[in-house]
């Protein structure tokens, strides 16, 4: 299960949640029309409204999930927030003609939804002017859905991370060159028009500063995530793998751990018996534990159980993903249920920061 989100259902075992924060969205739209004097009715159907639309959204990432699929790469869940949904893919493919195909499945279900729509509203002859879409709770429901789906669309094939549009630029990007120097085009250019639609929103409408702002925002955060997804393709976690470590013992003390903290280079300490892994200790457990637990506690005690198992042939980009979603430093590597050894973060940077080092070497400016 899901910190701080409801499970409302699966599809082809994909689980679908909804963020505690998007409630906040419908009390907002019941706030709004109470304000605005109307009633339950209008309330209801306001967030009747957002609710369909939010259920496009799940449909747009399961455009993207079941894409992935076809090529063989898992989705863990889609999880809706206020600001849309996110399908967690275990990785995009690496081919840039299976990304693409990824990436436009999600807009390319809003455009469908559309035209079911508007074939829909043109037999039962309600198709509104487009000067009808402004008032998104007003007048007819089904044309309003149909016209923020197309909104929808169109606002995610924007060229620029975090939209599914700046993936699309990678992909076509990478067709001619390395998918990491593609990556890095691909943020620029979202950049760019992100500070042009800032520029654009002062004269013209405010809302394109607002998603100026947030293209920005997302594409400097992407940049980093993808850019240090597309350095490890092709690497697998036999590449960083580290076969001299300190082990632990479940049984021994946190004042020991705290001497090999100070004494060793290592940040972080597989936990095994007889050579089976029991945890993982990294400095965050062991501040924690020491606060609760004193110096004197077990390892044990204090050792997080929930750790990633790597296998030694597995991407780096899947081990890369796997340690940041689940918050941890280091996992061990078992081949064939043996412990041989440890990936970290630190071993998956210094492969991306080589990596981005010899990318702007070859004509890249600085990022
Ligand atoms: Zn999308």
């Amino acid at each position: 299960m899901k910190k701080g989100a409801l499970f409302i259902g699966s599809y082809s075992s994909i689980k679908v949640f909804i963020h505690w924060t998007f409630w906040i969205i419908i009390g907002w739209i019941f706030m709004m029309h109470f304000q605005m004097g109307h009633g339950w009715t209008e309330g209801i159907q306001g967030a009747l409204f957002i609710l369909v639309l939010f259920a496009c959204v799940v449909l747009h990432e399961f455009g993207h999930a079941l894409m992935a699929k076809k090529y063989g790469i898992p989705t863990r869940d889609i999880t809706l927030y206020p600001i849309g949904g996110v399908a967690s893919l275990n990785k995009m493919p690496d081919k840039p003609a299976q990304e693409l195909a990824v990436a436009l499945a999600g807009p390319a279900v809003n455009f469908v939804i559309a035209g079911v729509l508007y074939i829909f509203l043109y037999v039962n002859d309600q198709l509104l002017p487009i000067s009808e879409i402004d008032h998104m709770t007003g007048g007819n429901f089904w044309f309003n859905i149909m016209a923020a789906n197309v909104i929808l669309a169109v606002f995610n094939l924007i060229p620029a991370f975090p939209m599914d549009g700046g993936r699309v630029l990678r992909a076509l990007l990478a067709f001619t060159m390395d998918k990491l120097k593609a990556t890095i085009i691909a943020a620029r250019v979202g950049q760019f028009l992100a500070i042009a639609f800032v520029f654009l929103g002062f004269f013209t409408n405010f809302w394109l500063v607002f998603i100026g702002l947030f293209i920005y925002l997302g594409a400097g955060a992407e940049e980093v995530h993808e850019s240090a997804k597309s350095a490890l393709t092709g690497y697998t976690a036999r590449d960083i793998l580290i076969r001299q470590y300190t082990r632990l013992l479940p049984g021994e003390t946190l004042e020991r751990t705290v001497q090999l903290l100070q004494n060793t280079q290592e940040q972080g300490f597989v936990v095994a018996e007889n050579n089976q892994v029991q945890g993982v200790l990294t400095r965050n457990e062991l501040i924690k534990g020491l606060s609760v637990y004193g110096n004197t506690s077990p390892v044990s005690n204090v050792m997080r159980k929930d750790f990633v198992i790597v296998a030694p042939d597995m991407p780096l980009q899947e081990v890369y993903e796997k340690l940041l979603s689940n918050n941890f430093s280091l996992a061990p590597v078992l081949d064939d249920g043996q412990l041989i050894g440890i990936v970290n973060a630190k071993g998956i940077n210094e492969v991306v920061m080589v990596k981005k080092a010899l990318a702007q070497k070859d004509g890249i400016a600085k990022t």
